[in-house]
């Protein structure tokens, strides 16, 4: 059982971040923010996978007066992800980003950090303050030698008190490290030292491989230990991936679950089937189905029946055949070259019928 560590509740449009809401699942695009329709694209495919908030970089004011027309297409809330200018963090809020991801710090001084947190109230919008390894203050650089989980905490909070100095704290803070083992101890000891919901990612973690190891070992163990409210796996690909990536390191932690859980065998000498193939194919059906079916594809009849027999749908390959079971029931066998329709039509059928509360 994870305990969750409790913290402040803040709203992201209409999504609970914080406190007993569920883990928040993030993305961000790698469009031109101002290109509306591939940013809108990008975002549909993100919510269709499952993507609950999506953050864009706001580069310029264009990118910012882009957001109105972004926002009137998609469902899911919109960060707006900004650097160095509070023009353009106040610009974002007046067209309309529920949320914004700023250095207090580095957007010039006081009096131009007070201008955007004056909007941020006036637009109900929560401010995350994103430190980073490059981002940290010379002075507590020099103090810790090098960018230490420690220095990160202590910039972090450094900014969030110029936030709390304006009477703000609709906030959420994120420490990101490229390392994975700096960003947990980082990531601890924020959640020692304050109550703001956290958001968590390893940054520039790598592609698909390295990323999802990377990430999964760091947000993993922080989760774990009920660490963290929201969170992205950043990948050098296109992000739908990080979505998938996300609900199945939530899924092996047992923290939430979406669409169907597919296992499937390595293979070894004894399959006789094309399982590379079928696992393939039965995967990208399964990719944007939002019903919690436990699936099974198995090489062979010495271990796969019984992987098999215990998910909702399962295959074991058999000489030239597969062996089809059904919520534990050996189901009927098909020939190998129709097993596949065979295969996805039964797994049509059942999700509709889970659908449908019929199972
Ligand atoms: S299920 Fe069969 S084919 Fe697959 S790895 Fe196990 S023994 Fe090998």
């Amino acid at each position: 059982m994870i305990t969750r560590k409790k913290t402040r509740q803040i709203m992201v449009g209409d999504v609970a971040v914080g406190g007993d809401a569920p883990i928040a699942v993030q993305s961000m695009t790698n469009t031109d923010t101002r290109d509306v329709a591939a940013t809108v694209s990008q975002v549909e495919r993100l919510e269709a996978a499952g993507c609950e908030i999506v953050r864009v970089a706001v580069l310029d004011l264009a990118a910012a007066a882009a957001i109105r027309a972004i926002r009137d297409q998609i469902r899911i809330p919109l960060i707006a992800d900004i650097h160095f200018d509070h023009r353009l963090a106040v610009a974002a809020m007046e067209n309309g980003a529920q949320g914004i991801r700023i250095n207090p710090g580095n957007l010039g001084g006081p009096e131009k950090l007070a201008r955007v947190v004056a909007a941020a109230k006036a637009h109900h919008v929560p401010i995350r303050v994103g430190v980073n390894s490059g981002s940290v203050e010379k002075d507590i650089l020099k103090k810790h030698g090098h960018p230490t989980p420690a220095a990160l905490v202590e910039s972090a909070l450094r900014n969030v008190a110029l936030l709390e100095e304006l009477d703000f704290r609709e906030i959420k803070i994120s420490l990101k490290s490229s390392d994975a083992l700096a960003t947990i101890d980082a990531y601890r000891l924020l959640s020692e030292r304050c109550d703001y919901p956290l958001h968590l990612g390893v940054t520039e973690a790598g592609g698909l491989i390295a990323g999802t190891v990377k990430s999964s070992v760091a947000l993993g163990m922080l989760l774990y230990e009920g660490i963290g409210d929201t969170f992205r796996i950043s990948l050098t690909r296109d992000p739908v991936e990080e979505i998938r990536v996300c609900y199945e390191l939530l899924r092996s932690l047992h923290i939430r679950q979406r669409g169907p859980e597919l296992i499937s065998c390595p293979t070894c000498g004894r399959c006789q089937v094309n399982l590379f193939g079928l696992a393939e194919e039965v995967e990208r059906h399964i990719q944007n189905m939002t019903v919690p079916l436990k699936i099974a594809v198995m090489g062979c009849v010495v271990n796969g029946p019984g992987e098999a027999r215990e998910a909702d749908l399962g295959v074991a390959g058999g000489h030239g055949v597969g062996i089809l079971f059904k919520k534990g029931e050996l189901y009927k066998k098909v020939p190998e070259a129709e097993l596949l329709a065979v295969f996805l039509a039964e797994l049509d059928k059942m999700a509709a019928q889970h659908e449908k509360g019929g199972q």
